[in-house]
């Protein structure tokens, strides 16, 4: 076994901190066997989250039409791709899907809206009601917001509804992010997650990875995010949609995610690492090998614009491994 990765190993397990340089030796290593990097992973989730997987399902709750030009999305305007396009959904078709979330064995709901903000008040008024009508009917469900860019004042009204996490995604590093989006900033998204953070919302942020970043990248966005305390680390790997600016991207090896995720688990290892977009499509037969990387939870059921996995499959391989699902077979367990 490598001899620096015992080392870290064992300080992580120790609840001691690691520095981006040794990680970075690590991560940067290509000798590094990928098993020993996943032992070292799957111990530590082992340790911080037991045997427990957390589910996490969303509704595009408003698809399509983004001004903003993030080069991954089937949803901006700049691309041209055939997806369903709607606005805001009432409050009864967002309760609708988080009971079928729910009867899922899901425990968190996302709310997404596409666009780089809510513009209308109205509209943030419509998801404060959809997350009280979640909150009195489906008690076992956490709810969380996916807005884009949140300002303090709507931010409380969330709060107040009801809302303990939102979710708002950095994607990549901030060296480049400019390579993925150019209609606003990484600054712009930093601002909404610290906003969150001084109101006590929880943070759910994470990225994207196989958009043509280093490893370096990726380091660089674990380290922000553990400087920023987030909660919950959203993994999503490219699923290149045809019509966007990278649909004809070269997917990313399997063992070059699985050693992400690793890496992730290592940076973050008390947080919920969940593995969500481009799932089944990059990973295939090799999926449940996301928690021997270290992951703790995943997204089940469908994608913004894209079909998801049959949940039976998904719960499926869960039980088969041995895990157990937050919430699904004994008292939901809600912050
Ligand atoms: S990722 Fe969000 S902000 Fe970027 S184009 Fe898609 S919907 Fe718009």
């Amino acid at each position: 076994m490598n001899e620096p990765l015992l080392k870290i190993t064992d300080k992580i397990l120790h609840a001691r901190k690691t520095s981006s340089k040794e990680i970075k030796q690590l991560y940067l290593c290509d000798d590094l066997p990928l098993f020993d990097l996943l032992w070292a992973a799957n111990k530590i989730r082992g340790k911080f989250k037991t045997n427990k997987v957390e589910l996490c399902s969303i509704v595009n709750a408003k698809s399509g039409n983004c001004s903003e030009d993030c080069k991954f999305c089937a949803q901006s305007i700049h691309h041209n791709t055939k997806i369903e396009r709607y606005p805001l959904l009432d409050e009864q078709s967002i309760l609708k899907a988080a009971k079928s979330a729910r009867a899922n064995s899901a425990t968190c709901f996302g709310m997404v809206t596409s666009g780089k903000r809510i513009q209308k008040p109205k509209e943030i008024s419509g998801i404060c009601k959809a997350v009280k009508m979640i909150r009195t009917k489906i008690p076992s469900m956490k709810c969380s917001v996916s807005l884009g860019a949140i300002d303090k004042r709507s931010l409380s009204r969330l709060k107040e509804a009801g809302i303990k996490k939102i979710h708002h995604n950095l994607e990549t590093s901030e060296n480049y992010f400019p390579n993925v989006c150019t209609t606003h900033t990484y600054e712009e998204r930093l601002k909404t997650l610290r906003a969150a953070k001084k109101l006590g919302i929880r943070l759910c942020s994470g990225g994207i990875f196989g958009l043509g970043e280093s490893r370096t990248d990726r380091l660089d966005l674990a380290f922000t995010l553990r400087e920023l305390d987030v909660d919950s680390v959203p993994l999503n790997f490219l699923h290149p949609v045809k019509g966007t600016a990278l649909e004809n991207s070269v997917p990313m090896a399997v063992s070059e995610i699985l050693r992400t995720i690793a890496i992730f688990r290592l940076i973050l290892p008390k947080k919920d690492i969940k593995v969500c977009g481009g799932r089944a499509v990059n990973l295939r037969s090799m999926q449940s090998m996301i928690f021997f990387a270290g992951a703790n939870g995943m997204m089940i059921g469908n994608y913004l614009t894209q079909a998801g996995q049959d949940s039976k499959t998904d719960l499926k391989m869960i039980k088969d491994l041995g895990l157990r699902v937050t919430g699904g077979d004994d008292n939901a367990e809600i912050y």
